[in-house]
């Protein structure tokens, strides 16, 4: 089955690093069956676009801003990283929720801005570990989606992918059991198909990140609920990331 294998690099690697790594990967990857999408900083979407032109690889950023232009210092339009060859961006990301403040509301106008622009969106929606412990989990996601998804049209969705990202297994080494993931996901295209339509929720491309490596992948992202993978720490690595890439699932 065909799946979405999906980088994070997070603020990690130079430049120069992605240039290598762009042209291992693109060979590495020639024959893979999946769809793969890499997303690195900002400062290396030039390189990574010159080094994986023609290749199976898809360019993603990790931010956009929710605004089209203007006096914003320091913030990327979607309009630039369209102009760039950027096809994907991620948004909602944990550590931006957590870390920069990010909230619902906003990670709402940064999934309209994209889409109007043309950009394909990676959705991060997932519960803490106190949400989960204290079995709210389910409402924390469901909450998540609804918010993000407010005011996007069902003929927008497929320029959507969401990922299922609990919070406490990012970087951290503890993986969602199978059992988890299943009934998250299952949760997902539920409110989905009651947010828009039965199509809607059984055609949303779900994919679930958190601790993904090379141990464990093939596990997960063969679960048939699954339509791939959001991969951290594990994408730094190329060869690594390279054999999540193109296995057959
Ligand atoms: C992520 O950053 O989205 C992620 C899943 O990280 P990791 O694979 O390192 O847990």
């Amino acid at each position: 089955m065909k799946k979405i294998i999906i980088s994070n690099f997070k603020m990690n690697t130079t430049p120069s690093e992605m240039k290598t790594y762009s042209m291992a990967l693109a060979t590495k990857t020639s024959e893979s069956k999946n769809q793969i999408i890499v997303c690195p900083p900002f400062t290396h979407l030039c390189v990574a676009k010159q080094f994986l032109d023609g290749s199976k690889v898809s360019l993603g950023a990790q931010n956009v801003s929710s605004e089209e232009k203007g006096a914003f210092t320091g913030e990327v339009s979607a309009s630039m990283l369209k102009d760039l060859g950027v096809e994907y961006v991620i948004v909602g990301h944990s550590e931006r929720r957590t870390k920069f403040k990010e909230t619902d509301r906003l990670v709402n106008k940064k999934i309209k801005t994209a889409l109007a622009n043309g950009l394909k969106v990676i959705l991060c929606i997932g519960e803490d570990l106190a949400s989960r412990q204290a079995k709210q989990a389910c409402a924390v996601v469901k909450k998540e989606l609804d918010d993000a998804l407010k005011g996007i049209y069902e003929n927008e969705l497929e320029g959507v992918i969401i990922a299922y990202e609990p919070i406490w297994a990012i970087g951290t080494g503890k993986t969602a059991t199978l059992k988890d993931i299943q009934k998250m996901v299952e949760l997902i295209r539920k409110e989905i198909a009651y947010l828009y339509s039965d199509k809607a929720g059984q055609q949303i491309n779900v994919v679930y990140g958190g601790s993904i490596d090379i141990q464990n992948y093939k596990k997960i992202i063969s679960l048939a609920c699954l339509n791939g993978a959001l991969i951290g720490g594990a994408s730094l690595n190329v060869d690594n990331f390279a054999v999540i890439a193109r296995e057959n699932y």
